[in-house]
């Protein structure tokens, strides 16, 4: 069984309200295992602040309230969960630490999340905090065991989704060969565009041209986005894929599709929301979805659940084989 580890975290940054990025140095005399990228691994503190379920919401979602002990103090304890390695396997081991994408949980009912609000750590602290490890690195997400011989792989993250795509991507940037030989598309959607994580260093990679890339960043609040970068698209992930392979957005064919009052009213409100996909400036449809053709791609999806199923619905209704991490 994998043991538990205390890594200490040697570099964060803020890269939104809700996003950080931060590295972690493994313990001492215990390099981190080799891992391939796609991968993720357990981190764990034993400070969280815990909380209880306190009955269900109307929206039929469990409503959590914190959990105090008897004499009024809220109760804290161990919690671990899954994070995606953003840092390529190479990045590890030249330099020994795995480096993460984390947002800042808001739960349903207002509490922040248990384990990245720690992660987080305080406004204005440098972040050197501890962090435990399963000493385990796992997981089926990568291109070995998702992408089979596609000649064509779409990669498509929302949110911190990105996260493994990251990885594969700065991945092959640091083979010497060129690549393996593949065209590799990348979708990374993102609520504004200072939630795009890593967008510079993506475009750079991309720029360098050391083998076939090409990086489709989309935000999908239109607020904010006057006089925004023009390498940077619109819309929800979902409807950028949709857009890609001919068919309406998710809005439109729900507007379609709405057969009674209730479904037409909740249809109609999410059109006034709807963001429309458009791509960044340079890039022609036409083109893409030529290298997106379905018979040669392999679509690996990561992210919101919701997005996931829908951009799942237009891969089988294309026939493009489709690969989801499960978080
Ligand atoms: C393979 C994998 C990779 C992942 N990679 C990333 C990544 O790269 N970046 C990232 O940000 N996230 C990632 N995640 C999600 C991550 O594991 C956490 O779920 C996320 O950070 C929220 O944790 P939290 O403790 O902050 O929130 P939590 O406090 O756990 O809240 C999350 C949800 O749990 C509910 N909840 C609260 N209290 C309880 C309770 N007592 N019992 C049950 N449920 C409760 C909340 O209402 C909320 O809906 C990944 C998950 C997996 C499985």
């Amino acid at each position: 069984m994998a043991g538990l580890r205390t890594g200490t975290v040697v570099r964060k940054e803020i890269v939104a309200e809700t996003l950080i990025r931060f590295r972690l140095a493994p313990e001492s005399g215990h390099p981190f295992p080799a891992y391939e990228a796609g991968q993720a691994i357990a981190l764990s503190r034993d400070d969280c602040k815990l909380t209880r379920k306190a009955g269900v919401g109307p929206d039929g979602k469990p409503i959590r309230e914190p959990e105090y002990d008897p004499w009024g103090r809220q109760t804290v304890g161990p919690l671990t969960h899954y994070y995606s390695i953003a840092s390529a396997p190479s990045d590890t081991a030249q330099h020994g630490w795995l480096e993460f994408l984390v947002a800042l949980e808001h739960g349903v009912h207002g509490l922040s999340g248990r384990l990245s609000e720690l992660l987080f750590g305080e406004e204005g602290d440098d972040g050197a905090c501890e962090v435990g490890y399963q000493d385990r690195i796992g997981g089926r997400f990568t291109l070995s065991a998702r992408a089979g011989d596609a000649a064509s792989v779409l990669m498509v993250g929302t949110g911190t989704g990105v996260a493994p795509f990251v990885s594969m991507v700065r991945e092959l940037r640091a083979r010497d060969d060129g690549g393996d030989g593949r065209r590799y598309t990348l979708v990374h959607t993102a609520r504004t565009e200072a939630e795009l994580a890593c967008r510079d260093e993506l475009f750079e990679i991309e720029a360098a041209g050391r083998f076939d890339f090409q990086y489709l960043p989309t935000v999908s609040r239109r607020a904010g986005t006057a006089g925004m970068d023009s390498r940077i698209g619109l819309g929800r992930a979902c409807n950028v894929v949709r857009y890609v392979y001919g068919l309406p957005t998710a809005e439109e064919e729900k507007q379609a599709q709405a057969r009674s009052e209730v479904t037409r009213v909740a249809a109609d409100a999410a059109m006034e929301r709807l963001v429309h996909p458009q791509l960044p400036a340079h890039v022609n449809v036409a083109e893409l979805a030529a290298r997106l053709a379905p018979t040669e791609t392999a679509l690996l999806a990561c992210g919101n659940p919701a997005s996931l199923a829908d951009i799942e619905s237009t891969a089988g209704r294309r026939q493009v084989r489709f690969e989801r991490d499960t978080w």
